[in-house]
Order: structure tokens, then sequence, then C-alpha cells
């Protein structure tokens, strides 16, 4: 049985421990099989007229780095021969609604990474900039393939990246839950998310 988690949500209450390990954190190493080819899909074809345009360059940030690991690219739509989909779904949930976005993580059971990453249409508007949809969705789509919040002690640590202003300009940046939340305002995977995704996927 599929385990739905509120990743967003869950990053438990760490407020007073920012500033001892921000370290990152993965949760699940998915399974190789599943990372040839990633498709990022719309469920409804009228959200990609917000959304497109700040996937489109998440998919560029994640094959720019993964160009040096040929077995692993993303690409948006519905090509043939994809190893596993994520469908971007949406929803009405209110603006007080605790999350704006939030993603499957990966399977317990067969690691396969997650299958959505669910937008709540009602904070749509907080991603005004193609740049913050763009950092949002390379956040969600971390959490799809296992990365956690650098502030999440609950993973394991990956080694010599105990770092916290790589954690803080990250795009897995610590999770806030006093208002406003913070949000990865640069579209960039910085050194220490490479380093992060690199542990993911070299086994
Ligand atoms: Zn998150």
């Amino acid at each position: 049985m599929k385990k739905l988690i509120l990743l967003v949500s869950l990053s438990v209450m760490v407020l007073g421990s920012f500033s001892a390990h921000a370290t990152h954190y993965y949760d699940k190493k998915p399974n190789m099989s599943y990372l040839n080819k990633i498709c990022i899909v719309f469920q409804k074809p009228s959200d990609q007229s917000h959304w497109g345009d700040g996937l489109s360059l998440a998919v560029q940030r994640y094959n720019q780095f993964f160009s040096s690991n040929p077995d692993v690219s993303f690409t948006s739509g519905y090509p043939s021969g994809c190893s596993h989909y994520i469908e971007l779904r949406s929803k009405r949930l209110g603006y007080n609604h605790y999350f704006a976005l939030e993603a499957d993580k990966v399977s317990s059971w067969s690691r396969r990474p997650g299958d959505w990453i669910m937008i709540n249409t009602d904070r749509e508007n907080d991603y005004s900039s193609r740049d913050l949809r763009a950092g949002i969705l390379m956040h969600e789509i971390g959490h799809t393939l296992g990365l956690k919040h650098t502030n999440d002690g609950a993973g394991t640590a990956i080694p010599n990246t105990n770092n916290d202003s790589y954690a803080y300009a990250s795009v897995f940046l610590p999770e806030d839950h006093i208002e406003p939340i913070q949000q990865p305002t640069i579209p960039v995977l910085t050194n220490f998310d490479k380093r992060a995704l690199e542990f993911l996927v070299n086994q």
C-alpha cells in the first residue's frame, strides 16, 4: 500500500536546532532502474499555462546536472520509453492550507521515486515569477527522488556537508513553520544539492 506523506508539513519542530547541523539529508535511495528517463506530466493541461515555464527550467537544471550521468534524464510530456512518471496534479485547498506544493516520496518497498507533485492552486500566485516556480519545482522533484530538507534530522547525513551557508542556499533549505514560509528563490542546484543528488544516484 502506498503511503502518502505530506513532506512539506512533516519537517517537525526543529526551529531551535537550525544552527547546529544544517546537513543535507536523503530519505531512501531510489532504485536506479526507475531513473533512466523520468517524464514529468501535467494531469490537467490547463495548469501548464502557469507552471510550464518553471517546469522547463527545473527540468533543464536537473538535466544539466545529470549530463555527466547518462543514466538519468528528465523530460516533460508523454514521450515513449519513460522509466518513471511524475504527475503534476492540482487542487484548490485554500490559501491558508498548510502547503503550497507537496511531493510524494520514494516508496519504502520498491524504492520507486515519488509518483506525484501536488499544487495548491489557491496559493499558486505566491509563485509570481518563473524563477520562483522553477525553484519550488526543483525542490519538489528532489523530494520525489529522496531528498529531505536540510534541517530534517530524521535522515542520514551526507559526509562532509556540514555547512550552514550551503544548506541555506540550497533549494532544500530549512523549512520554517512560521509564515512566511522560506522558499527557494534562485533556481540553481548548489554544490551542496549536487553532492546530495550524487549520493542518491551513485550506488
Ligand atoms: Zn519540502
